[in-house]
């Protein structure tokens, strides 16, 4: 495995591989990786060759009072687990090297990026569609690969590449948990062992509404107040937003239909953590993916 970590080069050798007819798999990352990150390498090595991870805390996707300087880094450690997962090249830019002195452009998917976590974290969305545009720009990649984790990630990111007529193919990937159902995620390392427990609500208050869904309840106010009461019943806990949303709008329903998003946001503590599952209504019934 090469790890490169200026631009040029990286396109100069993303450049040779579609030179040479090959598919190129991105799975973009902020790092301190784990199981989630790995499904998504595991599913790229399935379609492509090469496989690109990049490795970038994307300052421009951090509000002022987010976590940016403590953002977990563990670049070694990173480096020897895509290496065993068999990626090709490691893409581990500097922030210096991704936005140099004078840098001035941003793009935004407009409507989509100021609900829900762009509610809460305004200019959140306009850094990560900046950034994974100007990484499908270096990397060229075929497909790129992001985790269902961050369905409203995902939705956006599928918008822009439609209405910006990209080549990449955005892939997403189901959400890989702890064996108690906890989503992975590089934020659970800011949990002490209470918040640890604690965090089981997210997924608790996902549970109870699948169970209520199963039998028979539709409406959706219903099912975010039943979460709610899940997750409020956890004195660490406190609900940012509870939603249940169109999967393909992202505008809120109050009735499940076609597809929808159960969206939480929930603080832990001082830790923000999110949590979804996808109810979709298949010849009446509706399947839920947590
Ligand atoms: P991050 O490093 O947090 O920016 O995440 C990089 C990619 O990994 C994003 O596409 C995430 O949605 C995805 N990801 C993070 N956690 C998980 C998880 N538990 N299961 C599946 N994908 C995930």
């Amino acid at each position: 495995m090469e790890t490169i970590y200026t631009v040029e080069w990286m396109k100069q050798v993303a450049r040779q591989a579609r030179a040479e007819g090959r598919l190129v798999g991105l799975v973009p990352t902020m790092g301190a990786l784990h199981e989630g990150h790995a499904s998504l390498v595991r599913a790229a090595r399935q379609q492509c060759s090469p496989v690109v991870v990049s490795i970038f805390v994307n300052p421009a996707q951090f509000g002022p009072m987010e976590d940016l300087d403590n953002y977990p880094r563990q670049i070694e450690a990173d480096r020897e687990m895509v290496e065993k997962l068999g990626v090709d090249y490691l893409f581990a830019p500097t922030a210096a090297e991704m936005y140099p002195g004078g840098y001035r452009t941003y793009v935004n998917v407009e409507g989509m990026s100021g609900v829900l976590e762009g509610r809460s974290r305004p200019g959140h969305f306009r850094g990560v569609t900046t950034v994974v545009l100007k990484l499908f720009e270096i990397v060229q990649p075929n497909f790129a690969y992001f985790g269902r984790k961050d369905a409203q990630q995902a939705r956006i990111l599928r918008q822009m590449t439609g209405d910006l007529n990209l080549d990449a193919e955005v892939v997403v990937c189901p959400i890989v948990r702890e064996a108690d159902g906890l989503a992975l995620s590089s934020r659970n390392a800011y949990l002490n062992p209470d918040e640890r427990r604690a965090a089981m609500a997210l997924h608790g208050a996902l549970r109870t509404a699948e169970k209520e869904i199963t039998a028979g309840e539709r409406d959706a106010l219903h099912l975010v107040a039943t979460m709610r009461k899940v997750i409020e019943a956890e004195p660490l806990a406190s609900v940012d937003y509870a939603e249940i949303v169109d999967a393909d709008t992202l505008e809120p329903v109050t009735r499940l239909r076609r597809a929808c998003l159960v969206l939480l946001a929930v603080f832990i503590g001082t830790t923000r953590l999110i949590d979804n599952m996808l109810v979709e209504e298949r010849g009446g019934a509706f399947l839920v993916s947590i």
